[in-house]
């Protein structure tokens, strides 16, 4: 395959895993982002299935793993009534954890060491 000269925009989730899926196909990427530099945002993020499917399809998954812990189950209920207003379950999608807390704080400073 011809290798191309590829420029993306934004250097976020999707603009990052574009950029390494595409540099690792043997093209060549320019990254740019109108922020200086990436910066804690103050919550924790939690990562659906298909953000953990492509951080395994880009070897990621592991190190990823380290920085969170596994969810299995959302539950969200109403504060005054105690009725229950969410519930999620991921055990029937497969037997590996699908989602992760991570800190976001931690994340960003102590950035991925991928393959
Ligand atoms: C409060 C909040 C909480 C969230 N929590 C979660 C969560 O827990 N889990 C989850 O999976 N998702 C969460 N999301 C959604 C998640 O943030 C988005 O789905 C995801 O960021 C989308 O990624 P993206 O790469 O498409 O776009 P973005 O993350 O928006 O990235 C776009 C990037 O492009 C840059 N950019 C824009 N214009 C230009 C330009 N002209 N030149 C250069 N750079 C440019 C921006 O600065 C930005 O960095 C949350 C969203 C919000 C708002």
């Amino acid at each position: 395959m011809k290798s191309l000269d590829i420029a993306i925009a934004g250097a976020g989730p999707g603009g990052l895993a574009a950029a390494l899926f595409l540099s690792r196909a043997g093209h060549r990427v320019r990254l740019v982002e109108r922020f200086d530099r990436p910066q804690p945002v103050g919550s924790g993020l939690m990562l659906q299935p298909t953000g953990l499917a492509a951080l395994q399809a880009l070897g990621l998954y592991p190190a990823m793993r380290q920085l969170g812990a596994p969810i299995d189950r959302l539950v969200g209920t109403d504060a005054k009534s105690g009725r229950t207003v969410l519930e999620v379950g991921y055990g029937p999608l497969g037997a590996r954890p699908l989602y992760l807390g991570a800190k976001v704080e931690q994340s960003v400073r102590r950035p991925f060491s991928g393959p």
